[in-house]
């Protein structure tokens, strides 16, 4: 079966609009294809720097553009927190550890943003000595920072597309789609793995969620990982007052993410939480095989760790990676 990077906006709109039982046999029978046994990555998030940053995006109750949130920030965490932390984690069944700061870019044209950047160079060496995967979302990245991160063992990168080209401005206004773009082929240049993916619910149409996943499934290779969030919307934000998305959307978008890029991870991200239990079992029969586990992601609340444990366990679908396997595992989530 040949994996493609040459999807259109309409193929994608296509498969959108097909029959759901028609879209949930290509995006099974895919899935089977290239996971043969069906695991499950679990993944741990944790912000290691809070608040306060100063791009605007719409759903982010971290940007300093939305005073009315109420969210406390937080300075950059130390190295040895991150790393009890990371044991934790792994300790509960996580494989990969993600850290995520909300800064715009690591600003290593100062003394004290370079000493900031080489403690997060340190927090990955930390994760990667305990037999995990390390994943890093830092804001844009020049060629020279993605490969020093490269050279401190990190694993992957995150760098979120977010939505279409087109639905992005009226989202984010701080930077343009190209940049992410920028930041992307740094990563890659860099030999990292790419994390990348987007947000539904935040009042684009069924076009911008095939446009962006055309514009994900048009990368050569595919991002190894791609996170599907469902707008979890924030008092204060911009986006606070969406409506939760239909469940249905999140299943349809994950099948649809599933045929157009089958070997990559599909991760269901935030607005999990608040998704029934039967919505999860079908995001993970259409090909979802990697969940945020841990009760919090970034700042968002999350599904607790014990009804993931029994939601697997009813599926009887493996954890990759899980405990003994974690020290073996590489980076091809
Ligand atoms: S999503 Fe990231 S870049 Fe955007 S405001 Fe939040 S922390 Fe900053």
């Amino acid at each position: 079966m040949v994996v493609r990077s040459d999807w259109t906006q309409s193929q994608v709109q296509a498969l959108f609009d097909l029959p759901f039982y028609a879209l949930f046999d290509q995006a099974r029978s895919l899935h089977k294809t290239f996971f043969p046994n069906q695991d499950v990555q679990l993944a741990t998030l944790l912000s290691i720097k809070t608040g306060g940053c100063p791009e605007d995006c719409g759903y982010c109750p971290q940007s300093a553009h939305h005073k009315q949130v109420a969210l406390k920030s937080d300075p950059l965490m130390d190295v040895a927190t991150v790393r009890q932390a990371a044991q934790a984690a792994k300790a509960k069944g996580a494989s990969r550890f993600c850290m995520g700061a909300a800064w715009r870019s690591p600003n290593t044209h100062t003394e004290k943003g370079q000493a900031q950047f080489n403690a997060v160079l340190d927090m990955i060496r930390e994760v990667k000595a305990l037999g995990m995967e390390a994943c890093v979302t830092l804001g844009m990245l020049t060629p020279e920072q993605a490969l020093a991160l490269k050279e401190a063992g990190l694993d992957a990168y995150n760098h979120n597309i977010d939505t279409s080209p087109e639905y992005y401005d009226k989202i984010i206004t701080t930077r343009a789609f190209k940049d992410r773009l920028e930041t992307l082929d740094h990563v890659r240049d860099a030999g990292l793995s790419v994390c990348c993916g987007g947000i539904i619910g935040m009042g684009e149409q069924i076009s911008d969620r095939a446009a962006m996943i055309a514009v994900l499934g048009g990368m050569t290779p595919h991002p190894e990982s791609v996170p599907i969030n469902a707008l979890v919307p924030v008092e204060g934000t911009p986006l606070g007052h969406q409506k939760t998305v239909d469940p249905m959307d999140i299943v349809r978008t994950i099948a649809v993410a599933r045929v157009v890029m089958p070997t990559s991870r599909i991760r269901l991200s935030a607005g999990r939480e608040s998704m029934s239990q039967e919505t999860q079992v079908l995001c993970l029969l259409v090909g979802a095989n990697s969940f945020f586990y841990g009760d919090t992601l970034l700042t968002a609340p999350n599904q607790a760790e014990e009804k993931d444990r029994a939601l697997l366990a009813m599926m009887g679908l493996p954890v990759k990676g899980a405990l003994s396997e974690a020290a073996d595992e590489v980076c091809h989530a």
